[in-house]
């Protein structure tokens, strides 16, 4: 309980109450003052209020209609009450005049997310990628292990190699369950996720960003499907299938693969099937 308040375990609630940990989280975004930031699950606020020493105004996005309830009081914050899966990124960039696309504009995302639905979230940011400058997310280490995981550990999967295409991605602080209260059953860890610029992306000419990045998704879930076995009995299979012929190497494991071989063989198959 804090503030009156019963952690709900449904919304994955986990209030910080370590003030190191909540200062190194803010230091890590670094915001100036008139940046444009998007605070996800800001809960009793343990974020919220050292953010808001930095800035001029903040917008957050809380589900719990309790908590959005209370947020409503505090001066500078305007209180989106929304399950974060249903707002649109690019638009809130736009209201709020993030400007230019980044890495000039874009919103600063920053939230301590709920563990149950962490992977969606990033997901869905990753729709908005266009209009996203940084993001900082605490998270379970274990994620963040898998997010920052080099091709070839066995930690490497489809979260790493499609995060690792269109981030640089940064463990920046490991945080302990006793940092919170009620204490996760979890280690946590903080990650910084800044957008890769569109030409650092691989793209083959005349192939966008956004027509890419659902056949990669095709191919990663082929991929991974079996990552004990060789790539020709699941990526090989869902290639033919396609009816995609491919010089791509079938005689490894998916997370043996880098992620630049993955775009290339994804543009491939976008090719192909005309
Ligand atoms: N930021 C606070 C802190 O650090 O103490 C709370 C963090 S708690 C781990 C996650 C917060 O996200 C809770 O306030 C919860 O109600 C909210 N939440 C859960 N699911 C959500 C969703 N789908 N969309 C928006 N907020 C959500």
């Amino acid at each position: 309980m804090s503030g009156g308040h019963r952690a709900r375990k449904r919304f994955g609630q986990h209030f910080l109450t370590d003030t190191h940990t909540i200062d190194a989280i803010v230091r890590v975004l670094a915001p100036q003052r008139s940046d444009p930031v998007v605070e996800i699950g800001p809960g009793l606020g343990a974020l919220t209020g050292p953010l808001l020493d930095h800035l001029d105004a903040l917008t957050v996005v809380e589900l719990d209609r309790d908590l959005a309830q209370r947020l409503r009081g505090w001066p500078r914050v305007r209180v989106i009450e929304s399950d974060v899966l249903q707002v649109d990124f690019s638009a809130l960039a736009t209201e709020l005049g993030a400007g230019a696309r980044p890495p000039a504009g874009g919103l600063n995302v920053i939230g301590n997310l709920p563990y149950n639905v962490s992977t969606p979230i990033l997901f869905h940011l990753l729709e908005h990628v266009g209009a996203v400058r940084r993001q900082v997310f605490m998270l379970q280490d274990e994620v963040i292990e898998r997010m920052v995981a080099p091709p070839g550990s066995s930690e490497f999967g489809r979260l790493s190699a499609m995060l690792q295409w269109r981030y640089r991605m940064d463990k920046a602080l490991f945080v302990p369950p006793e940092a919170f209260d009620p204490p996760p059953r979890v280690d946590s860890a903080v990650v910084l996720m800044q957008p890769r610029s569109v030409n650092e992306l691989g793209l083959p000419p005349g192939v966008t960003e956004a027509q890419l990045q659902p056949v990669l998704q095709a191919v990663l879930a082929a991929a991974f499907a079996q990552r004990r076995k060789l790539l020709r009995h699941s990526l090989g299979t869902w290639l033919a299938g396609q009816g995609v012929d491919t010089p791509f190497d079938l005689q490894r494991r998916a997370q043996e693969v880098d992620v630049a071989e993955y775009v290339t063989l994804a543009a491939q198959v976008l090719t192909q099937r005309g």
